[in-house]
């Protein structure tokens, strides 16, 4: 049957891979669908400054939408993907802007980018006390902790209890892990040291916990060992050969290397520990047979083809590719939405594309204000010129000319005035509110204790 229908292509996920893919298609003769189930793409190498106050989330998330305004092939569908029906090349979606309910959106291609969550180790229920750092949800609900446990601080008069609200335990000292505790040690010693009238915040404890001998275990090890003297300068500690076997609404529980498990008092935890595959890896492996590793990522072809699929291409950080080891990194994600793009176009005019090549341009980690390090092909930096490359690299991929205005001017506020712009406690509306168990616990006990008589400092 002859048709003039122009050739579907169907995204799935507009984050770094996903939305390469479909802005590489924007000059080709397909018409591209879209899906994901954020209205914005986000830029999650920024998420631990939104999550410590140094930037707006509007400033690291752009409107999916706003992006692609101007390619004509392009649409957008704000959906939940739960699944794929791989022979009839159907795309399965749950809740749809309006409430509809089950859809079916059909391709010709398929290119799934689902990304990546935080893995508990198969304690989910640790999660509510120590929230994850990759969503803009997370991020936000972290800031509102992190502020919160000062608040508390500044009012708690018992010594040991005050102590406990100073003390936070960052789970997985990666990259992002060591971010954050940079960053809540800065916050504490540097831009909040100031504002408070009884409690110390220069005195707070920002532990940062992990499991494996050394911090950053993906860079070479002498960066490994500055990054880790970066931190103490900045008045955090690493543990490492520390692992967590336990966390509670106000404790933490490490066990060192000699069995010996360690109980830390602590209100604010966060989660930057162990990532497994977005379930659409599961969901693509059960329909098509394919292996997934032990991350839960899927195993596809060098040409990120699904095994025996030849028409639909898996990418990111849910995937891991045949024959190759390559990191869970928004460069691999971008060059894998890039090349999907490029081989869609190939094989529309029937030519077969070359496998997929990663060009690997280094790997950086910020810690903190002018200390940052960076491993550019055998190249090790550390200090400012490693954070001047962290600062532009940064900038240069995060989207959209306005964002990066404002990223600038924020930076140059922030490094100035060593303040903090976006310290606001949004979830906390009114004494009493329920949204927040663990600040809501807070509240409470101090309101408990003003009904009681005991007074509350200052
Ligand atoms: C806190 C943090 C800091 C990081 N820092 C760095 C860094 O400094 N440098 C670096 O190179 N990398 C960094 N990374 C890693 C980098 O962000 C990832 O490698 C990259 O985002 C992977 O891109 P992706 O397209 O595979 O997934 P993502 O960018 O996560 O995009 C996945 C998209 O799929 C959508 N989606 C998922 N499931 C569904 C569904 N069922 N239905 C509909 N939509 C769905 C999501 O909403 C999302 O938009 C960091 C990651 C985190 C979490």
């Amino acid at each position: 049957m002859i048709t003039n229908r122009r050739h579907r292509v169907v995204v799935v996920g507009g984050g770094f891979a996903g939305l390469q893919a479909v802005r590489g298609l924007r000059r080709d003769p397909v018409d591209v669908t879209l899906i994901d189930r954020q209205n914005y793409t986000l830029f999650q190498p920024l998420v631990y400054q939104v999550a410590t106050g140094g930037l707006s989330a509007a400033e690291i998330a752009m409107p999916l939408r706003a992006i692609l305004k101007r390619q004509d092939n392009a649409r957008v569908l704000l959906a939940d993907v739960v699944g794929f029906d791989l022979d009839r090349r159907d795309v399965l979606v749950e809740h749809l802007a309006n409430g509809g309910g089950p859809s079916r959106v059909p391709y010709d291609t398929l290119v799934v980018a689902g990304g990546s969550r935080y893995s508990y180790f198969g304690h989910d229920e640790w999660q509510q006390h120590a929230p994850e750092l990759k969503s803009l949800g997370g991020a936000l609900d972290i800031r509102d902790r992190v502020l919160a446990a000062f608040e508390a601080a500044e009012v708690e008069t018992d010594p040991a209890k005050r102590r406990a609200w100073l003390t936070f335990v960052i789970v997985g000292g990666g990259p992002t892990g060591v971010e954050m505790a940079g960053q809540i040690a800065e916050l504490a010693r540097n831009a909040l040291r100031r504002d408070f009238r009884s409690a110390d915040t220069g005195s707070a404890r920002v532990l940062l916990v992990e499991a494996g001998p050394r911090l950053l275990p993906a860079f070479p090890e002498s960066l490994s060992r500055k990054a880790a003297r970066s931190l103490e300068q900045l008045g955090a500690t690493p543990l490492v050969a520390h692992t967590v076997v336990d966390v509670a609404a106000d404790s933490v529980a490490m066990q060192r290397q000699d069995g010996s498990v360690e109980h830390v008092e602590a209100q604010t935890a966060v989660w930057a520990a162990g990532v497994t595959a977005s379930s659409l890896a599961a969901e693509l492996a059960a329909e098509s047979g394919a292996d997934v590793d032990r991350a839960g990522r899927l195993m596809v072809r060098p040409d990120l083809t699904v095994p025996g699929y030849p028409d639909v291409l898996a990418l990111g950080d849910m995937v891991q590719v045949e024959g190759a080891r390559l990191p869970g990194l928004a460069p691999v994600a971008m060059q894998q939405g890039r090349y999907a793009a490029r081989a869609i176009r190939a094989r529309l005019s029937g030519r077969e594309p070359e496998p997929f090549h990663y060009l690997d341009k280094g790997n950086l980690a910020t810690i903190g204000r002018s200390k940052a390090v960076a491993d550019i092909k055998g190249l090790h930096l550390a200090g400012f010129l490693a954070w001047a490359i962290w600062l532009f690299v940064h900038l240069f991929y995060l989207i959209g000319f306005q964002n990066r205005l404002l990223v600038v001017l924020r930076w140059t506020i922030s490094f100035v005035t060593r303040g903090r712009g976006a310290r606001l406690i949004v979830q906390r509306r009114s004494t009493g509110d329920t949204r927040v168990p663990w600040v809501t616990r807070g509240v409470r006990g101090i309101a408990q204790r003003v009904e009681n008589g005991t007074r509350v400092s200052p």
